[in-house]
């Protein structure tokens, strides 16, 4: 496996190998540096002219290594957010009509996709929506929340893996957390709490919670968002809106209290009393 590899999600890994990545993929990750190279090593999928792709030898393959593929466009951003404007989603629109030089399908990269304003996400919605050629677009978020509902639902979202998969083990922390949360046991919640015993990996746990407790607000309201994973239904099922709304305030203390070299015992102790107190709220 090569660097970059395992930084992909094994399902986005899969749907390579089998031919069936679909035609509009998110990509996300804090890590920008990350999100750029593996939408260029997915770009070098699909234009690879090799048996097994990417291949990294061929001509395309090398040309796209060298910025100088004609049928893979990156997006240019701008302006005070660098975010991609109304106007180069028209250019990309324009050109995507246009048949593919060399390869059988045309590539877009649109980084900081989920900083667009609605309406360029409006116009970039209709051309994904009906393509009139084969293409693959792939969107970089640092948080796919940021996109419209009406572009998520279409894209295959891919969270990439951190380096280290020192994002699972925040992840399987905050999830511990959560699990303990939609639970009567007090116990529980403590344990989970009391996991949190390194201070960066506290701090990514607390920030994985946040997402999730956000997760769980928006599809108590919307019924959909998030829905996907069972632990977020779950959370939204257990736990009043008020109350996940002021989750997400004991959690911003419990992260502020790192921060300022707390113990992490006693954050984890208030973070359990906190987080059981507000359930009920
Ligand atoms: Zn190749």
């Amino acid at each position: 496996m090569t660097g970059i590899e395992a930084l992909i999600p094994a399902e986005l890994l899969s749907l390579m190998a089998e031919n069936r990545v679909p035609h509009a993929v998110a990509l996300e990750s804090s890590d920008k540096a990350a999100l750029s190279e593996c939408a260029l090593y997915l770009a070098q999928w699909a234009v690879c002219k090799s048996g097994k792709r990417p291949c990294g030898e061929c001509a395309a393959c090398k040309k796209l290594k060298s910025g100088n593929h004609p049928d893979v466009y990156t997006a240019k951003t701008e302006g005070k957010k660098n975010a991609v404007k109304i106007s180069e989603i028209r250019n990309i629109c324009a050109d995507s009509v246009l048949m593919p030089n060399e390869s059988d399908c045309k590539v877009y990269i649109i980084p900081e996709a989920d900083k667009m304003e609605p309406s360029p996400q409006n116009a970039f919605l209709k051309l994904m929506e009906e393509p009139p050629q084969p293409m693959l677009f792939i969107l970089l978020c640092e948080n796919t929340q940021g996109l419209l509902q009406t572009i998520r639902s279409r894209c295959s979202v891919f969270k990439l893996k951190a380096e280290g998969g020192k994002s699972e083990q925040a992840q399987s922390l905050a999830e511990d957390i959560a699990k303990a949360l939609c639970q009567s046991k007090e116990i529980k919640l403590v344990y989970a709490c009391a996991a949190l015993n390194d201070r960066q990996s506290a701090l990514d746990a607390l920030n994985a919670l946040s997402e999730l407790v956000r997760a769980a607000t928006a599809y108590g309201i919307t019924g959909t968002l998030g829905g996907e994973n069972p632990l977020i239904r779950e959370l939204s099922m257990n736990v009043k809106r008020r109350g996940l709304i002021n989750m997400q305030q004991s959690i911003s203390t419990a992260a502020e209290q790192i921060r300022k070299n707390v113990g992490l015992s006693l954050v984890g102790a208030v973070l359990a009393v906190n987080l059981r107190y507000n359930k009920y709220m």
